[in-house]
């Protein structure tokens, strides 16, 4: 079989239990795609074949046992900032050029005990700080629909990736749009799930309140089949929440549109940025809805404006801290030659980070100093709360809240935006993780110049299950899903 790189995740998990093909067969496939394709692309910072296939082997021998996980033998990506025991995890950073984890992170190792492969680790925005996936150590990404255009970001290597067919599903994480940004520019299906959802142990720390690991797939059944692998309390982070975990893909439904009240923020279409084809498109994808069933409800966000502001004191803030133990100490980069230790502290963290993690690491400082905590940290805090009290008002009205992922399409690579004008990219996504909300994008259409536009669609807290399920019967509706990126095309 030549095409197995177009199969969903059902019918890879089908495929595989009936013997169509065998995992290593799978598996190899997509090495030998990676080994062709991705030179191109630039998605994998490391690629684990021999890794990779020892996994596959072992998931056919339990394939062949009858005692296999729905997913066994499936191959994944992960982001590389989730911890990969001995094999380097660098949060797109030079910093961690030089990282071999001791143990797995809790996403991976549930990936690994539920029989998925792993092909690798794939490139990111240093540390998740960014939209573009640029300031990788390692590189920009290319997006797979227009190679001079980047893949979005934090998680802009798990979106390349999935697009090109270089896997076919990836673990992704989101701070703050991470997951959905990227999921829109690249024309996939990812899901941002509520604060607590799913391990952080062993996801390497941003900001501890707002991130969270999710999925990032072709659509929402490809989603829902890795959120029953990764979803779940862990004892390990204090944060994760002991609450019954659904049955992502059996709840999968055809009746979640029919009677749906979805509300309109009258303050999201009014963005000066917004990109008149994104506009168009998500409209249409509301209409739709709408066809299918559900109802549109003007709200009120009144909030709106203190999304980018609140976000961007409150995670440089978090980020300031966890970033402090890059030392030049007991790991990760250290500078040649220091003369005395505050010498080895200065050098080994000014060559070490690049310029955005600096600026963030200068920001939160300044926002959590003695004399500005009040002003800033604190007031950013009560903001926040305002946003979520926000959101939880409009909850009464309506079922989830629709908005655009992103105002625009993916930007060219090295377009150079001013850190203000990428911030203010970020305006749709924010307020989620602020609220700890989930949100999912969706692919919705295209703009002029034929790249990817987003529907996101934000559920009230642990709606995970309805999230997927309206996108899914959307799915079921249309076909901009099934869409594949140029460079997919090419390598059919
Ligand atoms: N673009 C946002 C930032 O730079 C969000 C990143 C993320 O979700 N990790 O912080």
């Amino acid at each position: 079989m030549t095409d197995l790189h177009r199969l969903s995740i059902r019918e890879l998990s089908e495929g595989l239990k009936q013997a169509q093909f065998s995992s290593r067969e799978l598996t190899e496939h997509y090495l030998k795609r990676i080994a062709k394709i991705d030179a191109k692309v630039k998605s994998y910072v490391t690629v684990t074949a021999e890794q990779a296939l020892a996994e596959a082997d072992a998931a056919d021998a339990a394939l062949k046992a009858g005692h296999a996980h729905a997913l066994a033998g499936i191959p994944l990506a992960h982001k590389d900032i989730f911890c990969t025991q001995g094999i380097k995890t660098s949060a797109g950073s030079k910093m961690l050029d030089n990282f071999i984890s001791p143990y797995d992170a809790t996403v991976v190792a549930k990936a690994k005990a539920a029989g998925l492969v792993t092909l690798g680790k794939v490139n990111m925005d240093e540390f998740a700080m960014g939209s573009t996936s640029e300031s990788s150590y390692f590189g920009a990404t290319g997006n797979p629909w227009a190679l001079d255009h980047v893949p979005g970001g934090s998680s802009g290597g798990s979106a390349a990736a999935v697009a090109a067919d270089l896997a076919p599903i990836a673990t992704g994480t989101d701070t703050g749009g991470s997951i959905r940004q990227p999921a829109s520019f690249c024309g996939l299906t990812g899901l941002k799930p509520t604060y607590g959802r799913v391990s952080r142990f062993g996801m390497i720390a941003y900001a501890s309140s707002l991130d969270q690991g999710g999925p990032m797939a072709r659509s929402a059944e490809d989603c829902a089949y890795l959120m029953n692998v990764i979803a779940g309390h862990d004892a390990k982070d204090s944060t994760s929440v002991d609450k019954e975990v659904d049955d992502y893909v059996a709840n999968l439904n055809g009746t979640a549109v029919k009677g749906l009240r979805i509300g309109i923020p009258k303050q999201y279409f009014n963005v000066a940025g917004l990109d008149a084809d994104v506009k168009a498109r998500v409209e249409e994808s509301l209409k739709k809805l709408e066809e299918m069933g559900a109802t549109l409800v003007e709200i009120d966000l009144n909030m709106t404006e203190a999304y980018v502001p609140t976000y961007y004191l409150i995670a440089p803030a978090e980020a300031s801290s966890n970033l402090s133990r890059y030392d030049g100490v007991r790991y990760g980069y250290r500078c040649e030659n220091p003369k005395d230790i505050l010498d080895l502290y200065k050098r080994s963290r000014s060559e070490g980070f690049g310029a955005e993690v600096q600026r963030r690491i200068l920001i939160g400082t300044y926002a959590l100093s003695a004399g500005y905590y009040d002003a800033y940290y604190v007031k950013a805090q009560k903001v926040r709360r305002l946003i979520q009290q926000d959101f939880l008002k409009a909850f009464e009205n309506v079922n989830v809240i629709a908005a655009p992922s992103a105002p625009t399409t993916a930007y060219k690579i090295g377009a150079n935006l001013s850190p203000t004008e990428m911030y203010l990219g970020d305006i749709y996504t924010l307020a989620v993780n602020l609220a700890g909300l989930p949100a999912i994008n969706a692919p919705v259409g295209f703009d002029k110049d034929s790249l990817p536009v987003g529907l996101q669609l934000i559920g009230n807290y642990w709606s995970e299950s309805q999230l997927l399920s309206i996108v899914h019967q959307y799915q079921q509706n249309t076909d901009w899903h099934t869409k594949r990126a140029t460079i997919a095309e090419e390598n059919a």
